[in-house]
């Protein structure tokens, strides 16, 4: 079998060789944790949770190494502390729980890495230095700044030149920097900021710049090079060019050898922000609809085209779940079949086509209500595991109907997800007594959790 993926660095799909088969790396820029997480901020974690489904399963379970990072100091949350009064802490605490609860109510696999920011800032610290030492980067009034000139190629994942920004003029001459388009690795801290925004450095007291957090962190948990790294388009640039420079410079090693964007999610025909004012929060959205429903719109789109977000997508998703529901609880007393459909998995190895998966997946369920209807048992078996086995590539059907039919009711996953990430943080917390007690009480339900160096999954027993 053969994964294609589009990558954007090459501008064109790409047969997908990791480096080690039995070690797959994938970082993805995770969320900025300082207020709820809009549906837009969901299609990356959706996405790429599709992704790593799909190397579990070819490369095996533990094979695959997932971390999403939490950025938990930034521009935002400072200023966010300053207005509402409450610690850092306090405010990153509640939103990367919160954010964990609506990604897990989505089906979104809890990564296997969940690297914070602020448990960086050695590390971070630490490749600045070096990149100062190579004379990458030099220090100015208000900051450590890499000079992007003295990278030959700098720009080569977006395609932008150098020039292309100058001619722009957009970018405001600074008195502090070389160039303007050089970026801050450190800033020193200004009058008045709050103390738990502040750490020291070989430099000036000051924070870390956004590019080197993930930089930093993908290198340590990942390695220099990493498989692929991911994120929403809108990071291509600056963003992730610049962690290229940061980390190529750093390291003399390309930094990973897949990039893979999704675009964006629109609504009323405009890419869903915060600035924009167009948002819908995952949170409300999961008062009026169950999890599968949102995953299921969200997957209706190719990850890279454009996504309009409309009531309409969710009343479509909802209708066809409900059809595929209903002819899973006709064959759902049919234990024991074999599968024997590719069909969910050759799509998601196209570069994940999932419109063509989740048609896949309609005719599947159409197979099972005919064998429901014949009253051929082989079939119905077949057309079972066919069904489930789809669903589980694809983060759906991981109710039973009779759940689904009541409406994802207690029995569904939601609670169980929510018990699964309590446990992943209470084992990052190291209190084993509360893990353990989880785990039990999930056993006790029929429920085993599995760990691997993936990350923790679950099944029912
Ligand atoms: P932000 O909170 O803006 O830093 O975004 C967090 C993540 O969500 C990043 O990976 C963004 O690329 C992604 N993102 C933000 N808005 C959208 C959108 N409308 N559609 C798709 N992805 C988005
Ligand atoms: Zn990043």
């Amino acid at each position: 079998m053969t994964i294609r993926i589009y990558d954007t660095a090459a501008r064109k799909k790409r047969v997908f060789h990791p480096q080690d088969p039995a070690r797959v790396t994938m970082y993805v820029c995770g969320p900025t944790v300082y207020n709820y997480a809009h549906i837009g901020n969901a299609r990356p974690p959706i996405v790429f949770d599709v992704l790593r489904r799909l190397l579990m399963r070819v490369y095996g379970e533990d094979a695959v190494i997932y971390a999403r990072n939490i950025t938990d100091i930034e521009d935002k949350i400072i200023k966010a502390s300053v207005e509402t009064g409450e610690p850092i802490e306090t405010i990153t605490k509640k939103f990367a729980q919160i954010y964990n609860a609506d990604t897990a109510a989505l089906n979104v696999l809890a990564p296997g890495i969940e690297p914070w920011a602020t448990d960086h800032v050695g590390e971070m610290i630490e490749m600045i230095e070096k990149l100062v030492r190579k004379r990458y980067a030099y220090v100015g009034k208000e900051g450590v700044w890499f000079s992007v000139n003295s990278m030959p190629d700098y720009g080569k994942l977006s395609g932008r030149k150098l020039e292309d920004n100058e001619a722009g003029a957009r970018v405001a001459v600074d008195e502090d920097k070389l160039d303007p388009a050089d970026f801050a690795l450190w800033k020193f801290a200004k009058e008045g900021e709050p103390e738990d925004a502040i750490w020291d450095s070989p430099w000036g007291r000051g924070r870390p710049g956004w590019h080197i957090e993930c930089s930093a962190m993908a290198a340590k948990h990942l390695g220099k090079t990493i498989d692929i790294h991911g994120g929403g388009i809108d990071l291509q640039f600056p963003h992730h060019e610049n962690e290229i420079a940061q980390s190529e410079c750093a390291h003399g090693e390309i930094m990973a050898n897949y990039w893979m964007h999704n675009g964006f999610l629109d609504m009323g025909g405009e890419k869903m922000s915060k600035s924009l004012g167009n948002v819908v929060l995952v949170h409300e959205l999961l008062k009026q609809w169950h999890g599968e429903v949102l995953r299921f719109a969200m997957l209706s789109g190719h990850y890279r085209a454009p996504l309009d977000w409309t009531e309409d997508l969710l009343k479509q998703a909802k209708t066809t779940l409900d059809r595929i529901y209903g002819a899973l609880r006709r064959v759902w007393d049919a234990e024991g079949g074999e599968v024997d459909d590719r069909g969910v998995f050759d799509a998601l190895c196209d570069d994940l086509n999932t419109p063509e998966a989740l048609a896949s997946l309609s005719r599947i369920a159409g197979e099972a209500n005919m064998a429901a209807d014949k009253g051929d048992t082989d079939a119905m078996a077949t057309a079972r595991a066919n069904l489930l086995d789809a669903g589980e590539m694809l983060g759906l059907l991981t109710l039973t109907p009779k759940a689904w039919e009541q409406g994802g009711d207690d029995d569904g996953n939601d609670r169980i997800n929510g018990l699964v990430q309590a446990r992943i943080d209470a084992r990052a917390a190291k209190d084993w007594a509360e893990a353990d007690r989880i785990r039990d009480q999930l056993a006790a339900e029929g429920i085993e959790i599995m760990d691997g160096a993936g990350g923790s999954t679950w099944r029912r027993i």
